[in-house]
């Protein structure tokens, strides 16, 4: 990461020598657009606190998780292919790895005496709930749609798992499930596995968590540390009640050979010879270890290789997709974000706009004053609105927790309630002191051409005219129609996107960094 990052300081001391030489900076175009592409290398720590000293191209960018995650799933409009995927695969080699291990242990345990039992979770350990994360939530969690869902039982099995568990009653392994689902759902659940074709789920060896309603509360074997129990507390210690209070037919006690799961907080705490974790990068539900274990093996990667373009996915398993939770949370760290508002003074955003836009405002004042001085072409710089100008964050997640919501976008563009971007007025400002025209392009419809640019200019001291102000989704056809129409020089191009930045057609460019979406 270091030498990458001595690169492009290097980069862009050498643009800046080359245009006050007065030669053209093309030549270095080609060197700049390695500091335009993405990152494909982060390192992300699951509990999003990376996020709070991270520069934003060091994050992975959101859009491009959702479409790693959606080629792993080999999704559809939100749904997951049910016959090939890369997590299908993945899935049944884990599967066919635990044979050995089971046979082995089966003979182990029944020898000592004891009945080998199996714990399974049940969301995405039996019960598939991609579809509904993606194409029900968008990836925003919502309990009240989740409780619709599981009532009217609509999961698939995750893939492979009815054989396996099927397979392993048959060989003689007691099964038994322990979920977070709750009591109010333990019907319905029970239901949907029976339906998908479970059959050696039997009630009494199936546990949900209390309501804490009458007829539903805390069983005394559990016991934790505070009046809510963690998900840790409630599972470990079932697991504890099955291995030490229950019999098994002719007084045997079960021994927990194998606990299933796909959260890291399924496996925690013990009570199990072994632990099987299935991959589920589409959510994250942490829990603090119990109190004085430590079991750094059962916690997620930090280190990620991904692709933007969504294509990593079909290639590197499951848990090296970074978690869509974990990468929200990076986020949300990064612009110091308390339900989804931005803090706009202080995070770590704002404090790399301010670096940022710090050394280059004065020199774009400095190129613009120069270039204005001479004859010939008149010096001008381009700007991107959203997130560059205007800044979406806010809408994006308090809006809509990053899933998109077209109907309340619309509402943000008429009654023009887009904040600026940090740090970007001063940018503005300066160009226009040195003499720069500025110009604003946004792949905005022309439709909303004027409620744009008037929420632009309410924010930027009315620096756009009307003249100046374009709606194109081709921007690099636009710049070049500026330039031969309009006689320009475009000194700067300023945006957050790769694609405000390519395509030549300006000396220079300024990226925003914007980990929360991305348009390829
Ligand atoms: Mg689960």
């Amino acid at each position: 990461m270091q030498p990458s990052r001595r690169l492009r300081a290097t980069v862009a001391l050498t643009a800046a020598t080359t245009l006050v030489l007065g030669v053209t900076a093309t030549a270095s175009g080609a060197v700049e657009e390695a500091g335009i592409a993405p990152k494909t290398s982060f390192t992300m720590k699951a509990d999003g606190s990376s996020g709070a000293a991270a520069k934003g191209k060091a994050i992975p960018n959101l859009d491009s998780v959702k479409a790693t995650v959606r080629a792993y799933y080999n999704a559809t409009n939100g749904i997951a292919n049910k016959t090939t995927s890369p997590y299908i695969t993945e899935l049944a080699s884990i599967q066919a790895a635990q044979t050995a291990y089971l046979d082995s242990a089966y003979a182990t345990v029944t020898a000592a005496g004891k009945v080998p039992a199996i714990v399974l979770d049940t969301d995405d350990t039996t019960l598939w709930t991609y579809d509904m994360e993606d194409a029900g939530m968008g990836f925003d969690f919502d309990p009240t749609l989740q409780n619709v869902y599981v009532q009217e039982q609509r999961f698939p099995a995750t893939p492979g798992m009815v054989p396996f568990v099927t397979a392993a009653a048959a060989k003689g392994f007691a099964i038994f499930g322990i979920t977070g689902r709750n009591d109010d759902q333990r019907a319905a659940t029970l239901a949907n596995l029976t339906k998908v074709g479970y059959t050696s789920f039997a009630a009494n060896q199936f546990f949900t968590k209390w309501t804490g309603k009458p007829g539903s509360t805390q069983p005394s074997y559990i016991t934790c540390a505070t009046t809510s129990c963690t998900t840790v507390e409630y599972k470990a210690g079932t697991r504890k009640h099955i291995e030490t209070d229950l019999t098994a037919a002719g007084g045997k006690k079960y021994d927990i050979v194998l606990n299933v799961g796909d959260q890291w907080s399924d496996l925690q705490g013990g009570y199990a010879d072994k632990t099987l974790k299935l991959p589920n990068p589409t959510y994250y539900l942490p829990s603090p270890n119990l109190p004085g274990v430590s079991e750094p093996a059962l916690a997620p990667k930090t280190q990620f290789t991904m692709e933007p373009d969504g294509s990593s996915g079909k290639t590197v398993g499951g848990e090296s997709i970074p978690n869509v939770d974990s990468v929200k949370a990076t986020i949300r760290s990064y612009y110091n974000a308390v339900n989804g508002i931005a803090n706009a003074k202080k995070s770590a955003f704002v404090s790399e706009m301010k670096t940022k836009t710090k050394k280059t405002a004065d020199k774009i004042k400095t190129q613009c004053q120069k270039v204005k001085a001479k004859k010939g072409k008149n010096p001008s710089v381009v700007f991107d609105v959203d997130d560059t100008l205007l800044w979406s964050y806010n809408l994006l997640d308090a809006g809509s927790g990053f899933a998109g919501d077209p109907a309340l976008r619309a509402t943000w563009v008429e009654k023009k309630k887009y904040p600026a971007v940090p740090a970007m007025a001063k940018m503005v400002r300066k160009a226009k002191k040195g003499g720069c025209v500025v110009i604003a392009i946004t792949e905005r419809p022309a439709s909303e051409a004027s409620q744009t640019r008037k929420n632009v200019n309410k924010l930027y001291d009315y620096a756009f005219g009307k003249e100046n102000f374009y709606t194109s989704g081709d921007k690099a056809a636009t710049r070049a129609k500026i330039k031969t129409d309009r006689n320009l020089r475009i000194l700067w191009n300023v945006g957050d996107q790769p694609m405000d930045l390519t395509g030549g057609n300006a000396e220079h460019r300024f990226q925003v960094p914007n980990p929360t979406y991305y348009l390829p």
